[in-house]
């Protein structure tokens, strides 16, 4: 049912401390642990739900990025930001790479593959949920594969992993297979929550973005170059999510049940987060690293 990792996945180190006690607020209730290693300062759901498992904590009304109901306002708030992060998602890879195959790894139900196919853009996904690659598939009116070695000989001058990274199982072995479905001179974008933000430090373990168990890894600018070093890729840029700090602000004061009071914390949270930001090393709410080989 669980397992739990006797070393930390960025450095092989085997000194881990406790760090923050989560509730899953969304599924099951039930409450994890995240570690922190004690040389490279990583951390990770540990102990954490096997592969086996895991499906079994995305099963939830709430857990919305596979469907399209929008009920309650935190889903249609998180409906408007996807809107609005949609169409500069999209803009990105341009900025990196001709316009050529892209690869979007998690894709969903593949709103964002849709939109890059209309920019031109040669278009490919991976999704493991059965109900959203199938739903992705009619989308794009093209193949989806369930995970990224299903994928053979083919080669990507774009891949994208927005919120992708921190839910995989097997980190080392996922970017080993990311390496080689990239082209040469090819660009991987990853977006993932940061916890060195303002949010995350003032919500503390009710940061919505810790999202156990189904984020595994909690990553920051340190730990995730760490990483991508490991498997000799480099950051050639560091961007921000800004609307990530309103909607995360949001989702945490929905967990401490502040009613009202909730939405215009938020707001004030968010605006706060972002400004912190500014003025310290980019450490906004979610970022987006832009990767190449070394
Ligand atoms: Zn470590």
């Amino acid at each position: 049912m669980f397992e739990t990792l006797a070393e930390c996945p960025v450095c092989s180190g085997t000194s881990l401390s406790n760090y923050l006690i989560c509730q899953d607020h969304s599924v099951s209730q039930e409450k994890f642990a995240i570690a922190r290693c004690n040389s490279c300062s990583f951390l990770f759901t540990n102990p954490r739900p096997t592969s086996e498992r895991l499906p079994g904590y995305y099963q939830s009304q709430d857990y919305i990025s596979h469907q399209n109901k929008a009920t309650n306002p935190v889903n249609l708030l998180y409906k408007f930001v996807r809107y609005f992060t949609l169409r500069s998602k999209v803009r990105l890879p341009a900025r990196y790479q001709p316009v050529g195959e892209l690869l979007d790894v998690g894709c969903g139900t593949g709103h964002f593959l849709k939109e890059a196919q209309r920019s031109g853009w040669s278009v490919t996904g991976v999704e493991p949920d059965p109900r959203a690659r199938q739903l992705a598939e009619t989308n794009i009116q093209n193949k989806v594969h369930p995970h990224p070695d299903d994928i053979k000989g083919e080669k990507y001058n774009i891949i994208t992993l927005w919120h992708v990274l921190e839910h995989v199982s097997d980190l080392n072995a996922y970017l080993i297979s990311l390496r080689n479905l990239l082209a040469k001179k090819g660009t991987i974008i990853v977006a993932v929550p940061n916890h060195n933000s303002l949010d995350a430090t003032h919500y503390k373990e009710h940061w919505a973005a810790y999202d156990v168990p189904r984020h595994l890894y909690h990553f920051d600018q340190s730990t995730m170059q760490k990483l991508l070093a490991k498997h000799k890729f480099k950051i050639v840029d560091t961007l921000p999510m800004k609307l990530d700090a309103f909607y995360v602000s949001l989702l945490s004061e929905k967990y401490l049940g502040n009613g009202v009071k909730g939405y215009i914390n938020s707001i004030i949270n968010g605006l706060k987060s972002n400004s912190y930001a500014k003025k310290n090393n980019s450490e906004y709410s979610s970022l987006i690293f832009v990767i190449q080989r070394k």
